[in-house]
């Protein structure tokens, strides 16, 4: 296996000598930024992380930002003349990577994929073949799969020796049940895979790996997960395991996200087709980059500026993000069959307490009791002790799950190696 490095200062992470340092590089590759992480353990210890960054304005003015595993920002080098593009960008991360961590053993790279399409119900060790089919899925999430297969193929040349592991969003929805997975289309049209796939898996497994600790109340029983980012989606597990979620065969679907509008009646898109006369691809721009909180408020897809202004669109565009938040967890906890547990996380769950509050007051007829004092505050746990419903805002950590997964699979193949 190639030698990415060791950390400069030797040892495991209670400090004593290590002499056998294995990391994984962990990989989102987006359109114009590019966020890594290393995780290292020391022989079969759990994976801990050693630093986390990202190359942002990729195609434009690039740069360089990194923090290390207590969250202290790193030096790091300017880009400017050497980062053109993707590509660049990549061979120049993995350089940089190779001088910081001299001497320590790559032992995979984990790539998040948003779509596996039916094929795939968990990771995978990437080949020519994992390749040709990821490609296909492109249409189907333009906005990610593209990018993260050029990674993909990228690195499987660049480090030939290094197994490359494709982690998907839409692994984890493959245990909804059969009528879930349904789109009422008829039988030759649902041949092409056209289904209902969810997204968001990773983060969602990763906050079903770590609730039975923040709150084992909730072990074996009903919780909605409200991952809400720039994407942003629900999901209802039971016993741990996804039973429905807001997304769909693509991310468009569900709840109002920061460019894209959520769940739309499939006759405004006939009628932006036949009436209109927009051509696909401006559809597809519309639809991606052009809808949702952007689209509403006409101002800016950042829900900190549009809670942070006095424009009654912007006003509109939240109140339109929570509303579709409240409809879906009604129907949720109806799949359900009633509500235990309700987490918050990614970039506006984790850090709105104003959002979480307002979808909380109107859950209020399902039994949440917010703590009001612990929701400011952002604690772990947000409810009220007399509450039916248990709150949680839990932050993600969808790269640390990329990395279990990376060395279980790769653990894996060398024990049957
Ligand atoms: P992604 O990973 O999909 O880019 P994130 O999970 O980082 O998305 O979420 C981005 C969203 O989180 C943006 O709308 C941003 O405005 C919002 N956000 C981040 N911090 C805050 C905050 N303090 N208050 C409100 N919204 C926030």
């Amino acid at each position: 296996m190639s030698a990415l490095s060791s950390p400069r200062r030797g040892g495991n992470e209670q400090g004593g000598p290590c002499s056998s340092l294995d990391c994984v590089l962990v990989l989102n590759a987006g359109s114009s930024s590019l966020k890594f992480a290393v995780y290292r353990r020391c022989r079969g210890a759990a994976w801990q992380l050693a630093v986390r960054g990202q190359i942002e304005g990729i195609g434009a003015a690039p740069h360089l930002s990194a923090r290390d595993a207590v969250g202290e920002a790193l030096v790091t080098p300017e880009l400017a003349s050497e980062v053109r593009d993707r590509r660049s960008a990549l061979d120049f991360l993995v350089g940089w990577l190779r001088t910081r961590f001299e001497g320590a053993r790559l032992v995979g790279v984990g790539h998040r994929v948003v779509h596996g399409g039916a094929q795939h119900d968990g990771p995978v060790i990437v080949n020519a073949r994992v390749l040709a089919e990821l490609h296909e899925l492109e249409s189907l999430a333009p906005l990610h799969q593209p990018y993260n297969v050029f990674a993909l193929e990228l690195l499987s040349q660049r480090l030939p020796q290094v197994p490359q592991v494709a982690c998907f969003d839409t692994s984890f929805h493959r245990t909804l049940p059969e009528v879930a997975q349904l789109l009422p289309l008829p039988p030759e049209l649902r041949q092409h895979g056209i289904r209902r796939y969810g997204f968001h898996g990773l983060s969602c497994e990763y906050i079903a790996s770590v609730l039975p600790q923040a709150a084992p109340e909730l072990v074996g029983k009903r919780v909605i997960i409200a991952h809400l980012g720039s994407g942003a989606s629900l999901c209802a597990l039971r016993d741990g395991r996804s039973t429905e979620t807001t997304m769909s065969f693509t991310a468009l679907d569900g709840l109002c996200m920061g460019t894209r509008p959520g769940a739309l009646d499939a006759g405004v898109v006939l009628y932006l087709f036949q009436v209109l006369r927009l051509s696909s691809q401006e559809v597809e721009t519309l639809l991606y980059r052009n809808c949702g909180l952007l689209g509403i408020s006409g101002i800016s897809n950042d829900m900190r500026e549009l809670e942070g202004s006095s424009e009654p669109a912007a006003r509109l565009a939240v109140d339109y993000f929570v509303y579709r938040a409240v409809k879906e967890i009604g129907a949720l906890t109806a799949v359900l069959g009633g509500l235990d547990g309700l987490v918050f996380t990614a970039g506006i769950g984790e850090n709105s307490a104003s959002i979480r509050a307002r979808i909380c007051a109107a859950c209020a007829w399902l039994g949440v009791r917010l703590d009001a004092s612990a929701n400011d505050a952002a604690a772990a746990r947000i409810s009220q002790p007399g509450s039916t419903v248990s709150v949680l805002r839990i932050a993600t950590n969808e790269e640390l799950m990329i990395a279990r997964h990376t060395g279980r699979l790769l653990g894996l193949i060398q024990s049957a190696a």
